[in-house]
């Protein structure tokens, strides 16, 4: 048996990295950064003001009157150049004039028609926001980084409408079974509905990939062989299921038959043991466990690390998290066990229920509470690692 870290950088070692594409900012959410993107202009380009108000040309004292000399608003600066003793009436965002050195808020003056007095101590803050205060022009974000909401208002504000990003992963999908049939299909008797497969599917859309679901293939050979050639133009294939070493466990064989190279690992680690690796053409492959949970944390565990190096991010485990147990756990064997788990501001707490074929304590679950290979017993208010789902 090799250890999950082992492995996940067995998978690294073969990941390919995908080439880069330019799309526009709207496309560009959860998208992973490839070039920089570099400002073309300061933010704010001008001495902006802060507040609703009017600017002085220095701090008053209360009492002071000033003369209003004129407006501006946002979007629309105020030719002139402020003199001692006027004011002018000044809006957020708008452009604060030579020879203005503070706004005052309007709440803290009183004004008739045109005079205007200070009725309030108007404090210290000066309400002017400095021309580049965000960012100077030619200020960069660096890449690569997967491109949040927040990022998209940074580069929207850097003037800059197209980013360079990694290609999305194409990711073909096999689920091999005879017992499997499609969700809405009428199952036989002894036949199952395939539930992992769009399990994976929606975890791979979210770590950034195309995914194609292919039909199910049958444990023949010819029907792996039809799915491996629908796989075609893949950057990675995941098989799920079919990789043990029962008689109808076909994948390796007929992977091998293509020529494909190909490793096999048992990897120390609760639920989801067995995992095939290797490359078939220009493509990676991954067999993963057919039981549903094992999929699914083996998805998690190692495919969505990979999908995340092919986009050009570091090659990593999935971040961990840190809580406090709210029970205590007896000792762990000599596998990494990924217990479902719920997270609370409290603390976690593993399910009693840890059998590896239930969907439903996993869909319950909120996280992976991670054992240490031979983890000694753990008490109330350990503090122990996590992987939120
Ligand atoms: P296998 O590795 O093919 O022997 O599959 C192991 C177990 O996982 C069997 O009970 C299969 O019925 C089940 N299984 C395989 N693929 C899927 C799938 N896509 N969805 C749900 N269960 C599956
Ligand atoms: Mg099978």
């Amino acid at each position: 048996m090799i250890t999950v870290a082992e492995a996940l950088a067995a998978l690294f070692a073969l990941a390919p990295r995908m080439g880069t594409e330019t799309v526009a900012l709207r496309q560009a959410a959860g998208r992973v950064l490839a070039a920089p993107v570099v400002a073309t202009r300061a933010q704010p380009p001008f001495a902006a003001s802060a507040m609703d108000g009017y600017a002085l040309t220095a701090h008053p004292q209360v009492g002071d009157r000033f003369q209003v000399v004129g407006e501006a608003q946002a979007g629309r600066h105020w030719p002139g150049q402020l003199m001692t003793g006027e004011a002018l009436r000044i809006f957020t965002g708008a452009p604060v004039p030579d020879g203005a050195n503070f706004v005052v808020i309007q709440e803290d003056t009183s004004r008739m028609s045109t005079e205007l007095t200070i009725a309030r101590d108007p404090g210290d803050g000066d309400n002017i926001r400095p021309a580049g205060a965000d960012f100077a022009a030619g200020a960069t974000l660096t890449a690569p980084r997967r491109l949040r909401p927040a990022d998209l208002a940074l580069i929207a504000a850097m003037n800059v409408p197209r980013v360079t990003v990694a290609r999305r992963p194409e990711v073909s999908l096999i689920s091999t079974g005879d017992e499997l049939v499609m969700p809405g299909d009428e199952p036989g008797p002894d036949q199952i509905v395939a539930s992992n497969t769009f399990g994976l599917a929606a975890l791979f859309t979210a770590a950034g990939a195309q995914v194609r679901v292919l039909p199910i293939a049958r444990d023949s050979h010819k029907a792996i062989m039809q799915a491996f050639d629908l796989a075609a133009g893949a950057d990675l294939i995941v098989t799920i299921g079919g990789a043990s070493v029962g008689d109808h466990d076909l994948v390796a064989p007929v992977v091998q038959s293509l020529g494909a190279t190909l490793g096999f690992h048992k990897v120390a680690m609760r639920p989801g043991k067995p995992l095939m690796a290797g490359q078939i053409g220009a493509a990676m492959l991954i067999g993963l466990p057919g039981n549903p949970v094992s999929a699914m944390v083996c998805g998690h565990v190692f495919v969505a690390p990979v999908l995340a190096a092919m986009q050009g991010l570091p090659a990593t485990p999935v971040p961990r998290h840190r809580a406090a147990l709210l029970a205590p756990l007896p000792a762990n064997g000599p596998r990494e066990h990924y217990m479902r788990a719920q997270v609370s501001p409290d603390g976690i707490m593993a399910f009693d229920r840890q059998d590896s074929a239930l969907l439903t304590v996993l869909a319950e679950a909120n996280a992976l509470l991670v054992r240490p290979v031979n983890d000694g017993p753990r008490n109330l208010g350990d503090v122990v690692d996590y992987i939120p789902l």
